[in-house]
């Protein structure tokens, strides 16, 4: 028997909503969009109010609820779906700081609901794979170099500068998403280096030291000056070989050759999770990219970097 469709609603039409996750629901066939609530955006087609509690109140059938807002006010809007009893999907990061994010955990527990913490960058195509490959060997060290062009792929997002908007750990935070996912063991944070414009409150490049369980060294090189093509590479010699997953973890290779897999279906196989979540009432929360961030800005050294005009 074919399962009930999940009524789902956006908050926060900006452009990771309207690059992947309204195509995404389009090729569901777990999840009918809606609506969107967005204080200033509307989607053609589909009912627009300015906050989610009017969206609600208008449309109570909606049982699931995709939050694409800036970091900033993830927790508010969450924890009303959580009180309201809606099932919640958290953009990355998923929230401003780590105690929101438990804060949200206990609520959705108390309330019988699925909470998802998503990580985009986990279901590209060479993740799962690479995780397998690295869980029989000895990691020798990695390196993981995350650069792009701020202005190319950040116009005029200027709450990535505010505090909470991460910054350069904006795109950062998913090359340790991927890291956490695909090293066993776990990963800790030795030495950070932040760099910050002298008017932006959040560092624009970022050098980190970290390592596993076993103490060989991963070193990190985060910047968001970088011109050209971005890279999005991560390196790890081991005992065994030498592991490259590329294209922010669309590419995998081993010693050099090509591994080919799945064709890459991030957004998809992140809706297709949370259906399966939705359906148990189950929370998926990893919290560990958010909090080697965290621990970055709790140790990090701060340098200072010239003011950035876009
Ligand atoms: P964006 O284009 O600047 O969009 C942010 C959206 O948040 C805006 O459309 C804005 O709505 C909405 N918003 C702001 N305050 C709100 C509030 N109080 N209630 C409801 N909506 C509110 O940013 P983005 O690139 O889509 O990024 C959003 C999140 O997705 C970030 O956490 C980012 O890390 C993550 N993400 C982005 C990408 C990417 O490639 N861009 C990829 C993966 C994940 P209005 O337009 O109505 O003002």
């Amino acid at each position: 028997m074919a399962l009930p469709v999940i009524k789902i609603a956006i908050v926060g039409l900006g452009k990771i909503a309207r690059d992947q996750h309204v195509p995404a629901l389009a090729a569901s066939g777990s999840f009918e969009l809606v609506a969107v609530a967005s204080p200033h955006s509307r989607l053609e087609g589909l009912p627009g109010y300015a906050d989610i509690q009017a969206l609600l109140q208008a449309l109570p059938s909606v049982t699931a609820v995709a939050l694409c807002t800036t970091p900033q006010v993830r927790y508010q809007t969450a924890r009303y779906c959580l009180q309201q009893r809606r099932h919640v999907l958290l953009e990355k990061p998923p929230g401003m700081t780590v105690s929101e994010v438990l804060a949200l955990v206990q609520l959705a527990q108390q309330k019988g609901v699925a909470l998802f913490a998503s990580w985009h960058s986990r279901h590209a195509r060479g993740v799962e794979p690479a995780r397998s490959w690295l869980a029989g060997r000895r990691i020798r060290e990695a390196t993981v170099h995350w650069k792009e062009d701020v202005r190319v792929w950040h116009p005029g997002q200027t709450w990535i500068w505010r505090a909470g908007g991460l910054g350069v750990f904006d795109p950062g935070i998913n090359a340790l998403s991927i890291l956490t996912r695909i090293i066993p063991g776990g990963l800790f944070l030795k030495d950070a280096e932040l760099c910050y414009p002298g008017n932006c409150e959040t560092p624009i490049a970022a050098t980190l030291q970290l390592a596993d369980s076993a103490g060989a060294p991963v070193r990190m090189e985060l910047d968001f000056l970088h011109t050209g093509a971005p890279s999005w590479d991560i390196d790890i010699e081991t005992d065994g070989g030498h592991l490259r997953l590329s294209k922010g973890g669309s590419e995998m290779a081993i010693d050099g050759r090509p591994v080919e897999s799945a064709a890459s279906m991030e957004y998809p196989n992140l809706y297709a999770h949370f259906a399966e979540l939705v359906r148990a009432a189950r929370l998926d929360v990893d919290l560990a990219p958010l909090q080697l961030v965290a621990d970055a800005f709790l140790c990090g050294r701060r340098v200072e970097a010239q003011p950035f005009i876009e």
